[in-house]
């Protein structure tokens, strides 16, 4: 066996067998994959193979249709036979809310130019004869949709990987990972040791397992899956050709045709996690004892909706493990805080996804970027707070709810309080309805009482819309208090901080005791941060930015970190704080505080360390709501005496604690874009507007300037606009097509509602000959279209006169 690769995959399922494929077919051969018994060892084996693009993450949609195109490919190439079945998909709904959900995901495959649409129900039995139409209120249809060989698809990924010089070892199991001082891994087996430059953990039912021996506990499950298998179906036999893969929602099953019968699934709500202890080093090729009492619910309904489905017999019933991940999708990348170490862990559904994971994790380790924002995929999306132990609570929940509808207001219920702050009981009284970001809990609105502190999931405006727009009229008209213990903040010090920043930020650096927003791009000249820098001192800066993605930027900044001289630190959760904002803001602050807050004593951007209500505090006068404003940093043990002081000192004029909400329709008002929405690696700096924060000129050869300057040069061809939507009772949320007449020219990133200014409100994408101040397009909405105006000026405040004041 080899003595050195630049990597070494763990794992030959179909996901690893992907990554090593597209690894060498992008160029690097030198990779090994390294197999502890036969490929398919796993969960691969025994899959349904059902192949789809339908996902709520558009970027994961497209990558599973890449994944689907790519199985003819791999035929050709190999001349391994993947089984490919392609009847299209027919997605059912019976309640109104899911024709809702299905009409979102058609609007979605307008701008993703995939072929889904609606049909009649007449059409869909002839799709598939055996559903009964009364049962259902529409049907979408998909039709690259259906199923392949599971065994047949690894083989062709492993067998195209050889073909480009890849090697992979069987009956090789992985039995050690050691850190090596040059940045590699020792990659320790029976045959020997291997020397990896990169390893990437794809052990998929022991990715748990394989993860533990780099000391890492992953936050991923095996749950038991069922599905059956009927003898011949009359009424398939007669039918002529294949019948399409069916997925029912509320009847939460979904049907492919197999021989002359078909193979029946279903997510079982009180589902079984697998080995929650740890999966068995021998378990192989066996499948689990099945037990049909955790379904029979489910397959009564299903009978009913497809009767012909319970007239026949059961031929064959499958319990299998497969690993999940908290929210179902993958985690992938690099690991943050160790080296060269990557997972492709809890895909749970490799062959759907298979093709896409191995793509972005080869271009991501060749060209240090994928070509699509893979965030709903990143590992990074989770950190510490992601135990075990809560991944097994939100991995079952996660399974159970495969088919049942999440809205897009709504928060789930499991794992909650994992992560919460000193005044998550003080906001829970005061009625905070709470979501969660990064694990911690904040407040997203406060209802009158914590007896109502509930709101309805819904697509539509919920309950919370009249107390958030009191909120929004407290902040605007007096003062408001909103937590920002959820905001990240990055230190960085030394004696090189300023050079390492200067290349790693697009903007320059501010002056001590200042403040400056700057973006930071890839080498492509993407985003891959919108970050307000500060400078405390000479050598010290901090860098507050989306909490969601703190992870994420971590791994960017300990990626560039030189050798020495630099000392970069997370300190998200060492700094918690609340920030005030409105026109009584100032008056709040100067009575907590013996410190110069008069507008020339703290100007707008500045920055320092004061006592605030009698606790060390650094202070930041800038707000996200366009009022005047502050944030007020704070260690978390300080937390509960700055909100304390700051309450009774607001007591008169009255302060009002507002929550996410209010400050999304406050940065909407004023068109600012906010990270994982209106902007992400999807975009460049041009095409978001971020370009004003960008010193081309500065001295330092800041990462992504050569791209950046190219665009800049030629143009970018789209641009982010903000659009006031001519709507009645439901705003954009994201992702909703948007028109030039009939035709789908771009895409909603983030919408809410603007209180202020008592308009709907959305921010999108669109060439950049529509994107001036007036065009007249059209977004659709839960299947209606509506008026919308491109507002190139904020309707509020446009020339920002209030948080300068
Ligand atoms: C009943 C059932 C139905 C399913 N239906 C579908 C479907 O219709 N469509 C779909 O897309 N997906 C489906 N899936 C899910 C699909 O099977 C998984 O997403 C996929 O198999 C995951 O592949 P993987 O490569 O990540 O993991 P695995 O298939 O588990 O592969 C991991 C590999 O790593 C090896 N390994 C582990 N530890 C070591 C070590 N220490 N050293 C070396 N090698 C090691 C194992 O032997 C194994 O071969 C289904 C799963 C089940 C159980």
């Amino acid at each position: 066996m080899e003595t050195h690769a630049q990597v070494v995959v763990i794992g030959g399922g179909v996901v690893g067998c992907s990554i090593l494929y597209h690894l060498a077919k992008h160029g690097w051969s030198d990779v090994v994959l390294l197999e502890r018994n036969e490929l398919t060892s796993g969960s691969s084996w025994h899959a349904a193979g059902v192949i789809h693009t339908i996902n709520s993450d558009p970027n994961i949609a497209r990558l599973q249709g890449y994944t689907i195109k790519l199985y003819k490919e791999l035929e050709d190439l190999t001349g391994q036979s993947c089984g490919i079945h392609r009847p299209g998909g027919i997605y059912l709904a019976s309640t109104p809310e899911r024709l809702d959900y299905l009409r979102q995901e058609r609007a979605k495959a307008r701008y993703m130019g995939l072929e889904t649409d609606f049909i009649s129900l007449e059409h869909a039995r002839e799709l598939n004869p055996l559903i009964d139409p009364t049962k259902y209120l529409g049907a979408l249809f998909e039709p690259v949709d259906g199923h392949v060989d599971p065994s047949g698809v690894t083989h062709a990924y492993a067998k195209g990987a050889r073909h480009y010089g890849a090697k992979v070892f069987r009956e090789c199991p992985v039995i050690e990972t050691r850190p090596r001082r040059d940045g590699g891994w020792d990659v320790v087996t029976p045959r020997g040791t291997l020397h990896a430059e990169i390893v990437v953990n794809a052990a998929g039912l022991w990715a748990r397992e394989v993860g533990r021996l780099a000391g890492i506990d992953l936050p991923v499950q095996p749950m038991e899956h069922h599905y059956l298998i009927t003898e011949a179906i009359p009424e398939i036999e007669a039918h002529g050709r294949e019948v399409a893969v069916t997925v029912d929602y509320e009847g939460n099953a979904y049907t492919r045709q197999e021989h002359q019968g078909l193979l029946l699934g279903t997510y079982e709500t009180n589902c079984v996690p697998w080995a929650v202890d740890g999966t068995p080093l021998d378990f192989g090729h066996e499948l689990l004892q099945d037990d049909l009492s955790r379904v029979t619910e489910r397959l009564e309904t299903a009978f009913e909706r497809m009767p012909a489905i319970g007239r026949a017999g059961i031929k064959k019933v499958v319990n299998g493990p497969f690993t999940f991940g908290p929210d179902g999708n993958p985690l992938i990348g690099p690991v943050p805080g160790l080296k060269n170490y990557w997972t492709a862990v809890g895909v749970m559904a490799g062959f759907c996804q298979g093709g896409g994971v191995g793509l972005c994790m080869a271009e991501w380790m060749i060209e240090g970027e994928p070509s699509v924002d893979v965030w709903g995929m990143d590992i990074a999306r989770f950190g510490e707070f992601a135990t075990r132990d809560w991944g097994r609570i939100k991995s079952a929940e996660n399974y159970s709810r495969r088919f049942i509808l999440t809205y897009p207001n709504e928060t789930l219920p499991a794992g909650r309080r994992q992560k919460t702050t000193a005044l998550y009981d003080r906001l829970a009284a005061k009625g905070a309805v709470m979501g969660v970001s990064h694990g911690l809990e904040h407040a997203l609105w406060f209802a009158p009482s914590p007896a109502e502190a509930q709101e309805t999931p819904t697509f539509r405006r919920s309950n919370a819309f009249p107390y958030v727009a009191d909120e929004v009229r407290a902040v605007r008209e007096a003062v408001g208090m909103i937590e920002i213990a959820n905001y990240a903040k990055h230190q960085v010090k030394g004696p090189g901080a300023e050079a390492f920043l200067d290349r790693v930020l697009a903007n320059r650096l501010p002056k001590v005791g200042r403040l400056t927003l700057t973006p930071m791009l890839t080498a492509k000249g993407k985003l891959y941060g919108d970050l307000t820098v500060a400078r405390l001192d000479a050598e010290t800066f901090w860098l507050f930015g989306s909490g969601a993605a703190q992870n994420m930027h971590r791994c960017w900044f300990e990626r560039h970190l030189p050798q020495t001289g630099v000392i970069y630190n997370n300190t998200s959760d060492a700094l918690h704080g609340l920030a005030i904002a409105g026109p009584l803001s100032r008056e709040l602050l100067q009575r907590v505080t013996r410190g110069d807050v008069s507008p020339s004593g703290l100007r707008f951007r500045d920055i320092r360390h004061m006592v605030v209500g009698g606790v060390p505090a650094i202070v930041a006068r800038v707000s996200f709501s366009g009022e005047l404003g502050y944030e007020i940093y704070v260690a978390p043990q300080f937390q509960v005496a700055l909100y304390e002081a700051l309450s009774e000192a607001g007591a008169d004029p009255a302060l009002r604690v507002y929550g996410g909400r209010a400050l999304m329709s406050m940065r909407l008002e004023k068109n600012w874009g906010v990270w994982t929405l209106d902007f992400r690696p999807d975009f460049t700096v041009a095409e978001s507007g971020l370009d004003a924060y960008v010193a081309f000129d500065k001295p330092a050869e800041f990462i992504g300037r050569e791209a950046a300057l190219a665009e800049r040069e030629r143009g970018p061809s789209k641009r982010l606009v903000t659009l006031v939507v001519d709507t009645k009772d439901v705003d954009c949320v994201s992702d909703e097509p948007i028109f030039d007449g009939r035709e789908c020219v771009g895409y909603v990133t983030s919408g809410g509602y603007g209180h202020t200014v008592g308009r709907s409100l959305a921010m999108g994408y669109v060439p950049t000959p529509l994107a001036a101040d007036g065009t007249k397009l059209r977004v659709e909405l839960l299947g209606e279209f509506y008026d919308a105006v491109v507002t190139a000026q904020p309707l509020y405040d446009p020339d920002g006169v209030r948080m300068r004041n």
